[in-house]
């Protein structure tokens, strides 16, 4: 393979990267400035089919003018007062989220990890009880609390004790939680599709059968859907695909059309546990991210996304299925616009060869490409994306 050019801006802002950003991340060699629809360009002009969308997050594409006018008005007026306060957008929001979930109640945060503190809070709460049941292949944020609950003993050793109680089973084995759950099980936390954990689509009876156990035991289903949601999945939640309700449900990623925030939706017997200081967020709930996430919504709607992302998935599914040559791959898996491409051979070659001809994708590990685009993605720019895959 060719070495990669890389631009002396490039190579720049990569040293300062070095010397002064603290190093968690495992980056790309190549610095996003610009984007439009389902393209990015790079400080050098360079464009790229956007197969990541700041993973799952870009749902309408980069900068969306909607949403950009939503945050220009909303800036320029009011952006953070407080939640002394009461927020009419954050009011106007709820109501339009509770909607579209089913659940009764929100609250607001600035992040996926946030929502799912926030729902392990409620849950221990609501129960009395400490035990956290979570599944394997888990992926629930960075925080203290919901690292606990994220299946990746790399990700949590080091950090240890985290908060206790909490018990890994199978995913997408019922029974396994049955035999789980015991007098102190406060909630099961479940992704309805797992996203970090190498887009695992689980069997059609598993969510139902999870939430029968539930009831049966008294315990809490919690549905994390932080990647799933807003029609990732061809669907508004990935709930829907099995018309499973949960107690509780966890969501951020592109529920603002790419500016941060995040949320927590409970049904009502669940969510008036939760008493005047029990939790809180300085941000959360702002009008900014408000503004911006009422504005993607009604993208969602207008544009009809969720249908798109179902019928670009299917399409984009189907002709990956015939972009490998069949020795090295797997399987091609997902749903909607949620896809992963498990290979026999090295996924990150893939991910270094593509980026060179125009195109970012992710892998997971160290053989599952996932495929994430933004849900406004063309059958132009799928056709494009598997020309050069071959
Ligand atoms: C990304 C993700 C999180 C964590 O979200 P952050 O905003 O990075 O804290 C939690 N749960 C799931 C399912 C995710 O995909």
């Amino acid at each position: 393979m060719t070495k990669e050019k890389i631009s002396s801006r490039t190579k720049d802002i990569m040293k300062k990267d070095a010397e002064r950003i603290i190093q968690t991340y495992t980056r790309q060699p190549i610095a996003l400035n610009r984007g439009e629809g389902a393209l990015v360009w790079d400080v050098d002009g360079k464009e790229y089919i956007d197969c990541v969308a700041g993973i799952a997050v870009n749902n309408l594409g980069h900068s969306h003018p909607a949403v950009v006018k939503a945050i220009c008005e909303q800036a320029s007026n009011l952006m953070h007062v407080s939640n002394l306060y009461y927020i009419e957008k954050q009011t106007l929001l709820a109501e339009e989220l509770s909607k579209l979930t089913g659940m009764d109640r929100l609250f607001f945060c600035n992040s996926g990890t946030e929502a799912v503190e926030a729902a392990l809070k409620l849950a221990r709460k609501v129960t009395g009880r400490k035990g956290l049941i979570a599944a394997t292949g888990s992926f629930h944020g960075r925080t203290m609390g919901a690292l606990s609950t994220t299946y990746k003993e790399q990700y949590r050793a080091p950090y240890e004790p985290l908060i206790g109680g909490v018990t890994f089973v199978q995913y997408n084995d019922a029974e396994a939680l049955k035999k789980a759950i015991t007098k102190d099980t406060a909630a099961f936390i479940v992704e309805p599709i797992q996203g970090e954990g190498g887009v695992n689509v689980p069997d059609d009876e598993y969510l139902p059968e999870v939430r029968e156990i539930c009831d049966m035991n008294d315990i809490l289903l919690i549905f994390d859907e932080v990647q799933t949601g807003f029609g990732r999945t061809g669907e508004w939640f990935g709930k829907d695909h099995t018309g499973v309700k949960p107690d509780i449900m966890t969501m951020a990623k592109s529920i603002a059309g790419g500016f941060p925030m995040g949320a927590m939706a409970a049904i009502e017997s669940a969510a008036s546990r939760f008493e005047r200081g029990d939790h809180a967020a300085t941000f959360g709930g702002n009008p900014l991210a408000c503004a911006a996430a009422l504005a993607s919504i009604g993208v969602i709607k207008g544009e009809k996304l969720v249908e798109r992302s179902r019928e670009m998935g299917a399409y984009f599914m189907e002709r990956l299925g015939g972009a490998f040559d069949p020795s090295e791959l797997v399987e091609v898996r997902g749903k909607g616009l949620m896809i992963g491409v498990e290979l026999k051979t090295d996924g990150n070659a893939y991910v270094e060869k593509m980026r060179g001809k125009g195109v970012l994708i992710n892998c997971i590990g160290a053989s599952i490409l996932r495929f994430v685009p933004p849900l406004v993605i063309t059958r132009e720019q799928i056709d494009r994306v598997i020309s050069l895959l071959g």
